[in-house]
């Protein structure tokens, strides 16, 4: 393993991972009811298409928005609309859904467009089915695809990376569909490449992930596609450690991927938009791994989108004694669940149940000044004086610091012999923060 492939600072937390990435990517079947949230992604939310009392197919757009950084969003199942209601929505408060009967017949809607080969496609129009197709960043940020995919002029890209480090404990759904489906993913980094007019591409997986390596290998023998192993540690699959990692190349404070000429996208979405290509299919369902040990059978399932919660932990054996926590996506930068019934987005990496005695309480204690978060902290920032002025609303001591800069990885309140609440503050700080700046820009 090459050094280069790594970056300073970091953690290395319990994996988990053993619990589920042996278990195949099993197709759970379509629940009776969806709930399709009309906000699944970074940027506006979308408005809907259709109303109660109608039939939708399978694949038909029913929510769509103008606004640039958004995408459309679709049906899940066919069946009859009941009407727009408001559910729990996994991050943040909650959201108006689409619910929809399932008519078990999964009529595919007629509307689509015929399946395309990439050399028949130019760029934009790769670019255009990718965006009516509503994929986003399936790594769990949501980023709508076709944004990544159209830089401004004056940020010329010259590098695409897939991101397949899944570097979160317990998730290991990115690794069963890179072990299982390969060919998919080498696909959809060649259609991703040709709208972006790169020719180098790099596909980054952690090396405690072997079988995916040498499958990826195998399935872009041949391309121009490069796959490299990066070190085991987290967060490797952050966007400017990945970039540091593979090309050695800095994204300064405050910039993007596209300023350093790299654009980064997760190998799941890569997937997903070869697939759309190759069969005409929207986004109507993603890859979620149920796990943690208070879950009865840790799996892989391919869920339709809308399916709630419960449904997932029951199709996993339901949980393992008294469940305390429920965390939506990886347990560092996951959300905490405060109910099952919550449906499914383009953003659920995960579900992962914890019990009772895998949940620690602890009051945080004075810092003793050790310094530990400091010499974690990728972004190379000074975590223990941010969420000081944070905690003390003093927010621009706090940027002065740089608390923009932080990607809320939690590798400081990790390692923090303390406990003390330091991603907390400091993502309450950058929330304000930027809520501050808004209102004096306006
Ligand atoms: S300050 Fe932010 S970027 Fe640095 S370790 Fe803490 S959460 Fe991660
Ligand atoms: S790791 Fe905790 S105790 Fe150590 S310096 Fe940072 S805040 Fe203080």
């Amino acid at each position: 393993m090459s050094k280069r492939h790594t970056f300073r600072g970091g953690i290395h937390p319990p994996e988990g991972k053993e619990l589920s990435n042996h278990r195949p990517i099993e197709v759970l079947p379509a629940p009776k009811v969806v709930a399709i949230p009309l906000r699944q992604h970074i940027g506006d939310q979308c408005t809907p298409l259709v109303k109660r009392g109608d039939e939708v197919f399978l694949g038909q757009k029913i929510a769509e928005c103008d606004a640039l950084i958004s995408a459309p969003i679709h049906a899940s199942v066919s069946g009859t609309v009941k009407g727009i209601e408001t559910y729990p929505h996994p991050v943040s408060g909650t959201v108006d859904c689409i619910v929809i009967e399932n008519d078990g017949e999964d009529r595919i809607c007629p509307d689509l467009p015929e399946p395309a080969d990439i050399a028949h496609l130019s760029r934009q129009e790769i670019i255009h089915r990718i965006r009516e197709a509503g994929i986003v960043g399936l790594g769990g940020a949501a980023f709508p695809t076709h944004v990544k995919l159209t830089p401004p002029a004056d940020k010329p890209i010259d590098t695409l990376i897939l991101n397949g480090a899944e570097c979160e404990p317990y998730l290991t759904g990115d690794h069963r569909l890179m072990v299982e489906h390969p060919d998919l993913v080498v696909y959809g980094a060649q259609a991703l490449a040709k709208a972006l007019d790169v020719t180098k591409v790099y596909i980054g997986v952690e090396v405690n992930k072997p079988d995916a390596i040498e499958a990826l290998t195998k399935a872009a023998s041949g391309t121009n596609i490069q796959v490299v192993g990066l070190g085991v540690k987290y967060p490797q699959g952050a966007e400017q450690q990945l970039i540091k990692s593979l090309l050695n190349r800095e994204v300064p404070p405050g910039c993007l991927p596209r300023d350093v000429g790299v654009v980064v996208n997760n190998v799941g979405t890569a997937a997903a938009a070869a697939n759309s290509l190759k069969t005409g299919l929207p986004l109507y369902q993603r890859i979620v791994t149920v796990s943690g040990e208070g879950i009865t059978q840790p799996s892989n399932f391919l869920v339709r989108l809308g399916t709630l919660f419960e449904e997932l932990i029951a199709a996993a054996g339901g949980p393992k004694g008294t469940p305390r926590k429920i965390i939506m996506g990886g347990p560092m930068t996951g959300f905490t669940q405060y109910s099952t019934q919550v449906p499914v987005v383009k953003e659920t990496t995960g579900l992962l149940v914890f019990a009772e005695d895998q949940v620690k309480a602890t009051e945080p204690g004075p810092c003793i000044k050790c310094g530990r978060c400091v010499s974690v902290c990728p972004q190379f920032l000074l975590p223990v004086t941010i969420a000081k002025f944070a905690h003390a609303g003093m927010l621009e001591e706090a940027a002065e610091y740089g608390i923009l800069n932080c990607m809320e990885c939690g590798s400081c309140s990790y390692v923090c012999p303390a406990h003390r609440f330091l991603v907390q503050d400091i993502k309450i700080g950058k929330q304000e923060l930027i809520a501050k700046r808004r209102q004096q820009a306006s």
